[in-house]
């Protein structure tokens, strides 16, 4: 195979451009290990880097996709054999390293982990980065002691990926779930089907807030930073802890120290691009285990390679529910 099919980031002169092509494939970056890609996903970051609405991608050209499953077709990894079917999170793919939304990829064999368990590679790529970040944050909470019996758990972007997968799972796991999002009006059922038993209008958290509100939740992960972080941290309960990943608000923290000396709240950060191997490992188990497969699949859209870019300039502007799965060779192989 000398060509494969990749979406490519280029910034020049002309401007900042992103396109399905044909790329040959000895332009490929150095790595140990060769994945032919069979399932990649749409995350918001990917998002960011396609429509270049935020600083993602740190080198040009760029082929982005965070997240791949695959087989592996050569390998000097120790750990790797032709044949063998691995996943990759993170690490840069897509930001300083050609990722996932392309026939193949090179990577680092040190980046890899074996095929989850209990997971198909398409099931693995509905979780995504978006999903098992959802656990990460899950991790957190209990790792501070939040258990059901806390009391209610808030969910901001409830709709999206991190946040709906965080629905299912706190909900699995016996917690009362309150769920904040855009668009209440048009997604009550998708959320109450997910597990969600209050809902809030996201609105109610995205203005500037008071440094100490009425104590609402027991614990909160936010996907939104900005002035919804702010107010989240500000109404949960004394001794709470809010898991912070994202920035779908904005990237600011217009936060006092008072819920943190009046109340002795806890805001853990929650990273999953460089989080430690066991951990990865550790949060993939704990997603075999607690997230339900029917509700995944009920909040996931299967696209193909050529509809990405469309898709990407929808979920900047909002538009997308739960998660966004692309099944790489699928319109190559259906002979559309
Ligand atoms: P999605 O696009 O799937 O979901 C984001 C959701 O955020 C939207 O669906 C919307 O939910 C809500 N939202 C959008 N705009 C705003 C706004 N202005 N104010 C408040 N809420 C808003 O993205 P993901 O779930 O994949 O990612 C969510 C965030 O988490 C992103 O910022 C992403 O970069 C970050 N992230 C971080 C990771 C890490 O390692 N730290 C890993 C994965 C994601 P609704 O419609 O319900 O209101």
């Amino acid at each position: 195979m000398d060509m494969m099919r990749a979406i490519m980031i280029e910034k020049d002169e002309a401007g900042y451009r992103a396109a399905l092509g044909d790329v040959e494939v000895d332009r490929l970056p150095r790595g140990d290990v060769l994945v032919q890609v069979g399932y990649s996903t749409l995350n918001y970051k990917d998002s960011l880097a396609i429509t270049g609405k935020g600083p993602v991608v740190r080198k040009f050209p760029m082929i982005p996709g965070i997240d791949l499953t695959g087989q592996v077709m050569q390998s000097s990894h120790p750990d790797f054999r032709p044949g063998d079917q691995v996943l990759l999170n993170g690490f840069g793919l897509g930001e300083s390293h050609w990722g996932a939304f392309a026939d193949l990829a090179r990577v680092n064999g040190d980046w890899l982990i074996p095929q989850p368990y209990g997971f198909s590679p398409r099931q693995s790529m509905a979780v995504g980065t978006a999903g098992y970040t959802a656990m990460l944050c899950v991790m957190a909470l209990e790792e501070n002691g939040v258990t059901p019996a806390s009391g209610e758990v808030l969910v901001t972007g409830a709709a999206g990926g991190v946040g709906s997968v965080a629905v299912a799972l706190l909900a699995n796991l016996g917690y009362e779930i309150t769920a904040s999002t855009g668009r209440v009006a048009e997604l009550t059922e998708y959320l109450k089907a997910l597990g969600a038993h209050n809902l809030i209008d996201r609105r109610e958290l995205s203005q500037p807030g008071k440094p100490l509100q009425k104590e609402r939740w027991a614990a909160a992960i936010d996907v939104a930073g900005s002035h919804t972080l702010a107010n989240v941290c500000a109404s949960v309960r004394y001794g709470g802890t809010v898991a912070a990943c994202g920035l779908a608000q904005g990237a600011d923290l217009p936060l006092s120290v008072m819920p943190f000396i009046l109340r002795g709240i806890t805001l853990k950060g929650v990273d999953s691009v460089y989080c430690p191997r066991p951990r990865r490992l550790a949060a993939w188990s704990r997603l075999s285990h607690d997230l339900e497969m029917n509700k995944l699949e009920a909040m996931t859209n299967e696209i193909q390679l050529r509809d990405v870019i469309d898709a990407a300039k929808q979920q900047i502007n909002g538009q997308i529910r739960g998660r966004m799965v692309i099944n790489i060779n699928g319109d190559v192989q259906s002979g559309e």
